[in-house]
């Protein structure tokens, strides 16, 4: 493929050819597995040749709902006839529902709709800085964010400062200052950071990036009380944890903890649409006031009648519940299969890592085999295959993909 020949120009397109097209004219910012996908519907995905895949990624859990979910299509048709975009120098109709909504859902106080992840980290690394500032009374500019070791919270150039993963960062200094981390699960290493300009504790209750990493039990129950003691917020970013991934309905009920403020996103948009937001208590929320934030596609009335019809269906089909259940089947039976190259299995609820020795074999050289048997997953780092249906997934569906995975491991 010559990059002067147009893909509009060509009749038919092989797989291969659509590869070729994105791999001359996109930025490489991407590995992707060799798959070319044109249709989705519940669990399933279909190639371009028509072979038929189980997800087993959901797209980092933004598609727990399932593709292309009927009642969810629903609703973005209706609403994108009515009005799809207006911005917030207007109230709309749909909005308050969808906030009120968040907020009862959560437990908290007001919400702030973004559109991605990041977005909302940005959010609410600008609301604890100037609860810092305001409330705590921290000297100017001095405000300090503990975090912790292997987070991911996003891609923006302030969230990477605060990474450890020097592929995120490499190049792409000078970094933002202020941040401060410590090892994950580790509650003496917090009580020793703890500064009086310390705003807040951001953290993961679960990592997902990182590679399925669930902390001690107790942990995330200590850091509260912690923070508590020494007047500092906890935020807990349940991007990729919430809405049911891990059995409950957020991971932080997993050990009762109710946090100052969590950060939601993938999920949320019910697989159509980007929707985030920062939701808290009032002695946070109350930091915003008219021109300090913003976005100009943040709670548009498109996104907002998509996510509250998302929260609806993620109670009534008790998608926590479900994950809880089959989550611990999905783990029991993976735990049968016996390859020497799996180091660890570990997960909780419908999010699974399999963790393999570094060699001979590869995180993504499985992935790249789970491909062949009608399985999509993909590699975490180099060791991890990360599993993570749509919460929609039946025994019967799940069974299938059990099959196949064992298959992989005996084809090794
Ligand atoms: C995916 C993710 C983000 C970033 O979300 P984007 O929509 O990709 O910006 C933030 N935090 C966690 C825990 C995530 O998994």
């Amino acid at each position: 493929m010559v990059k002067n020949k147009k893909i509009s120009e060509q009749k038919s397109l092989t797989p291969q050819d659509y590869i070729s097209v994105e791999q001359n004219w996109g930025a490489h910012n991407y590995r992707p597995i060799d798959v070319v996908l044109t249709r989705g519907k519940g669990v399933w995905l279909w190639d371009v040749e028509g072979k038929k895949y189980l997800d087993m990624m959901s797209a980092y859990s933004a598609v727990s709902h399932g593709h292309c979910n009927p009642k969810l299509l629903a609703v973005l048709k209706a609403q994108a006839g009515r009005l799809s975009m207006c911005s917030r120098a207007y109230y709309t109709d749909v909005l308050p529902r969808f906030l009120e909504k968040l907020c009862v859902f959560t437990g908290m106080d007001r919400a702030l709709p973004m559109n991605t992840g990041a977005e909302a980290v940005e959010t609410a690394i600008k609301a604890v800085r100037r609860w810092g500032y305001f409330t705590k009374k921290i000297p100017e500019n001095q405000a300090e964010i503990i975090v912790m070791s292997h987070n991911f919270h996003g891609r923006t150039s302030g969230i990477i400062s605060f990474s450890s993963d020097p592929s995120y960062k490499l190049g792409f200094g000078p970094f933002l200052p202020g941040f401060c981390q410590i090892p994950f699960g580790d509650v003496a290493a917090l009580e020793a950071a703890i500064t009086p300009n310390t705003c807040v504790v951001l953290t993961e209750p679960i990592q997902g990036e990182s590679g399925i990493i669930v902390p001690p039990k107790g942990w995330l129950a200590q850091v509260s009380k912690i923070c508590k003691k020494n007047k500092v917020l906890l935020i807990v970013d349940e991007v990729q944890s919430g809405f049911g991934r891990t059995g409950k309905m957020f991971a932080c009920d997993h050990e009762d903890v109710h946090p100052d403020g969590m950060i939601l996103g993938k999920a949320l948009g019910g697989g159509f649409f980007p929707i985030s937001a920062l939701v808290g208590k009032e002695h946070l929320m109350h930091v915003f006031t008219p021109g300090s934030h913003g976005s100009t596609f943040g709670g548009n009335p498109l996104g907002a009648a998509i996510a509250l019809r998302a929260l609806e269906i993620i109670e009534e089909e008790k998608f926590a519940e479900h994950s809880a259940e089959l989550g611990a089947y999905f783990l029991g039976e993976l735990k049968k299969i016996k390859s020497p190259h799996i180091r660890d299995i570990r997960g909780i609820g419908l999010w699974v890592g399999i963790d393999l020795y570094p060699s001979p074999t590869s995180a993504r050289l499985v992935c790249e085999k789970l491909k062949e048997f009608g399985v999509l997953s993909k590699e975490t780092h180099e060791t991890v295959v990360r599993l993570a249906p749509p919460l929609v997934i039946t025994k019967k569906e799940l069974d299938w993909g059990i099959r196949q995975i064992g298959k992989v491991f005996e084809s090794l």
